[in-house]
């Protein structure tokens, strides 16, 4: 991994970024912005009413968590037993709290004994069952119990497989809090949830479980769902989200000393990475580029997500933006992604183009299929291609400097 440093460490995304489409790489090469990942999370270590989680499985890069953890992130959402292993290695202090509700046995035991994991969570009495199995009846359990809310408002559902119904809560939560020594109510609202309504209509939810089994709660996890912003997907301000959560957690019916709990995942790595790919081939308004659906373009190939996209070349194209779809590298038809991306008119084989937004999911799901895709990486102090965190001007400007 080398690092990019224009003559001024002060530069626009655009021209540092041309720079290196200049020196012609002929695999895609990932950026990676750990400034913009450090200003994210301190913006939820600051700003968010509770303790942030970071859900490990949005971008699980051991630089990524490191800025992270030194942002002041210290409690990570982990879901399977290879996520409880990297961050124990890689943060030895960090708090691990296992989140998926349907664990295998196996990796309950190891995360307890072996890494000190004491928070898990669940959505039925078979799991509540296998975590008392698999800690021999520990003591020291925070138990979270997973309530299936609606992802009306998200552009991502996690409605159907996780989560008990609202006729099962009763039973699970009174079963929980017999065997806990803090019992927590967690959900998830959808990945990517455009309005804080979401996050309300949740918490009524919650309001409902708890009054329903008259149990006291000591922890409330609102879970992810926390949006960063991409063309034809601009949320409202994060403030909006957090203040909207806030009322609601006060007006729970729960102990004057329970905790409010957050897993963001997209809204604290989605500018941390883009990617420069070279355009191999243009088929009238399609664009052959050496990345995919089984690269880091797994959700614009599949849920037709839409990423911000750059020509570079210098000087700039003085053509009219028109609409193009992309074909990744691999050998089916799979591997397409709609769009429609915008770009010049004349955009053409030879020419590089950056695509934003990436940070989250894109880079975790990235595979070698058919013998594409690659690990070259550049550090950059640029700008983000867009950002739910640049409105505090100066923090952007020291941020640059001291990196
Ligand atoms: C995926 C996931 C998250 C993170 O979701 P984002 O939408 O990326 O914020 C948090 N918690 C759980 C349990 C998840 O499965």
């Amino acid at each position: 991994m080398h690092k990019h440093h224009n003559a001024l460490g002060l530069a626009t995304t655009h021209s540092t970024v041309v720079e290196i489409a200049n020196t012609r790489p002929v695999q895609p090469v990932t950026l990676i912005r750990p400034h913009a990942a450090a200003r994210a999370a301190r913006f939820f270590v600051e700003k968010f009413p509770g303790r942030s989680l970071y859900a490990v499985k949005a971008n699980p890069s051991p630089d990524l968590i490191k800025v992270l953890w030194d942002s002041g992130i210290t409690h990570y959402d982990v879901a399977s037993i290879a996520e409880v292993r990297l961050v124990a290695r890689t943060l030895p202090d960090a708090t691990l709290c296992f989140m998926h509700p349907v664990k295998a046995e196996e990796a309950i035991h190891e995360a307890y004994f072996k890494y000190g994991c004491r928070t898990f969570s669940l959505d039925s009495l078979e799991e509540l069952d296998k975590i008392l199995r698999a800690t021999e009846h520990a003591t020291d359990l925070t138990l979270c119990v997973r309530l299936r809310v609606s992802s009306e408002h998200s552009k991502l559902s996690l409605a159907s497989k996780f989560g008990c119904a609202p006729h099962e809560a009763k039973e699970l939560l009174f079963a929980a809090r017999q065997a806990a020594d803090a019992l927590g109510i967690c959900f998830h609202v959808g990945s990517q949830a455009m309005t804080p309504e979401a996050y309300a209509n949740a918490l009524e939810r919650v309001r409902a479980a708890i009054v329903d089994a008259a149990v006291t709660v000591d922890v409330i996890d609102v879970g992810g769902g926390f949006p960063s912003t991409y063309p034809g997907m601009e949320p409202p301000p994060l403030e909006h989200y957090f203040e909207t959560i806030h009322r609601a957690f006060e007006s729970l019916p729960v102990s004057y000393s329970s905790e409010l709990w957050a897993e963001p995942g997209r809204a604290l790595c989605a500018e941390y990475s883009s990617l420069i790919v070279r355009v191999e081939r243009r088929r009238g308004d399609e664009l052959y580029i050496n990345d995919g659906a089984y690269g880091a373009l797994f959700d614009a190939a599949h849920i037709g997500w839409r990423f911000p996209v750059q020509l570079l070349r210098e000087p700039d194209s003085r053509a009219r933006d028109m609409e193009f779809s992309f074909y990744g590298p691999t050998c089916d038809d799979m591997d397409h992604m709609a769009g429609p991306f915008m770009l010049p008119a004349d955009t053409q084989a030879g020419d590089y183009i950056e695509i934003g937004m990436l940070g989250a999911y894109g880079c975790a799901m990235r595979t070698a299929f058919n013998g594409f895709g690659s690990d070259e990486t550049v550090i950059m102090d640029d700008e983000p291609m867009a950002s739910l965190y640049v409105s505090d001007e100066r923090e952007v400007a020291s941020n640059v400097v001291t990196l």
